[in-house]
């Protein structure tokens, strides 16, 4: 064999599984066939949170009128150092796969057989491989993407000159983070969302607040919204169908959000006992197994949450799984959106856990209770926590830090501290962090705030 691990797809979660089997000792080849660092660094989490984290400078500037300076967004030096950021990230992970002599191998690499994997007709064989090939974007029969008024996110981002009117389709987390994104940019923005509510499985005051605060901005949100395109020939035109009405909606640009599948076309599952599900994601165990033993999966290609925050832990599992060490994907992943307000989420909301039978109580923490959330000069917004028994099952956060915040009680739950316990814990003040010792003053002896 060339190599002991072979990882296809050099996204983070190939990065973070090449660099642990690495470091564990194993001779590690990663094949990529367009750029290190995948989607997220390239045109995902990285680019779109850049953009973001200057529109809410912005947005902080024009909500404190004693700073009397204005300002505004140059959209073409923002550009500029989001290239410039993407570049660094970049560059440190192929000098990190460098420095821990994981081989990198440029171009699109298919399966020939159990272990032998062919890269621009050269074949290189190894005992282990980890498919990490991540997932791409799907057009969809009534939004179809045609490269030029309906677009992808990451296209739509990457537009030069973005148009006046806009329609985003899916209120989940990419289509709320780039309404704020053309929103702040002064575009006339729309969202259309299938479902009753934003943010789709989200906690349902979570939506609402999240929706509230859109609409403030003057964003205008459809729920409940069956749609489609009927004509894109020069602005695209949709047909919605809403409970009691139907409407036809224009724009001059329409980002499709909704849609995405997991990128296998080169991977010859069936072949090498490789079983996805009915989705197409590859099925994994808790280690990142697939039902060959001999091959592992890692990302957006081994199934939901599609997150780069899950997709970089179940790359280190599965390389330390190579490598010889147990470990396991944990039980609680956050999730964040980086909205105008932030959103930091951990484990299940109330209503799904009441659905599946579970005795739960909740505690909410308005924002304006703490005091950081003055001088931040942002108090709206809660921490919400559901607890069973004496043990965090869920934490849903919207404010300012709420996607900093959320990691802290995810600690909490990974690791089955009790409310109990976590009354002896000290947040230093003033800090948005407070919120968790006050939820949990709340739960246990009475408010203090
Ligand atoms: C607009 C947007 C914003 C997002 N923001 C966030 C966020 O803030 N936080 C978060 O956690 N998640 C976010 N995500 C999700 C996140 O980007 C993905 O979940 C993450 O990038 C998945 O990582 P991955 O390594 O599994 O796959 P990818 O990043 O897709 O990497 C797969 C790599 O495999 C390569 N590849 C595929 N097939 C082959 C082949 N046959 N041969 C060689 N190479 C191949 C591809 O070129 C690609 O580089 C966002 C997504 C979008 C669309």
């Amino acid at each position: 064999m060339d190599f002991d691990v072979i990882v296809i797809g050099g996204g983070v979660a190939g990065v973070s599984a090449a660099l642990r089997a690495s470091e564990l000792g194993k001779s590690v080849v990663l094949v990529e066939r367009d750029q290190i660092g995948g989607e997220c660094i390239n045109r995902a989490c990285i680019p779109s949170k850049t953009l973001i984290d200057a529109v809410k400078t912005v947005n902080r500037v024009s909500s404190s009128p004693w700073i009397v300076s204005s300002s505004a967004l140059d959209y073409a030096r923002l550009n500029e150092n989001k290239a410039r950021i993407i570049s660094a990230i970049k560059e440190k992970m192929e000098r990190n796969l460098s420095s821990k002599n994981v081989r990198v191998i440029k171009g699109n690499a298919k399966i020939k057989g159990q272990g032998e994997v062919e890269v621009d007709g050269r074949v290189i064989t190894a005992d282990y491989t980890v498919f990490s090939t991540g997932s791409v974007p799907l057009s969809l029969p009534d939004f179809p993407l045609n490269g030029k008024n309906v677009l992808d996110p990451w296209t739509a981002m990457n537009l030069k000159e973005i148009k006046n009117r806009i329609i985003i389709v899916g209120g989940g987390v990419a289509g709320v983070e780039l309404a704020t994104l053309f929103r702040a940019l002064n575009k006339e923005v729309t969202i259309l969302e299938l479902m009753p509510q934003l943010l789709p499985g989200f906690d349902k005051d979570l939506a609402i607040t999240t929706k509230k605060r859109l609409e403030e901005k003057g964003i205008r949100v459809y729920l409940n919204a069956k749609s489609k395109i009927v004509n894109s020939e020069s602005t695209v035109k949709f047909s919605v169908n809403l409970p009691n009405a139907s409407e036809e909606v224009e724009g001059d640009l329409a980002v499709v959000t909704i849609g995405r599948k997991a990128s296998t076309e080169n991977l010859n599952l069936k072949e090498i006992g490789v079983e996805a599900d009915q989705r197409g994601y590859i099925k994994v165990d808790e280690r990142g197994k697939t039902t060959n033993p001999k091959v592992f999966a890692a990302g957006d290609v081994a199934g939901v949450p599609l997150s780069a925050t899950k997709a970089w832990r179940q790359g280190i599992v599965v390389g330390d799984n190579l490598g010889g060490k147990d470990s396991k994907m944990s039980r609680y992943i956050p999730s964040s959106i980086f909205a105008d307000m932030e959103i930091g989420t951990v484990g299940k909301t109330a209503d799904d856990l009441r659905k599946a039978g579970v005795e739960v109580k909740e505690v909410t923490v308005e924002m304006r209770d703490i005091p950081r959330a003055w001088t931040l000069n942002e108090i709206e917004g809660f921490l919400k926590l559901v607890v069973a028994g004496d043990k965090i099952e869920g934490a849903h956060m919207i404010g300012e830090g709420a996607t900093e915040v959320i990691n802290t009680i995810a600690l909490a739950m990974e690791l089955g501290i009790s409310i109990n316990q976590l009354y002896s814990v000290t947040f230093s003040h003033p800090t948005v962090s407070e919120v968790i010792g006050e939820a949990v003053q709340r739960l246990t002896r009475g408010e203090i705030y």
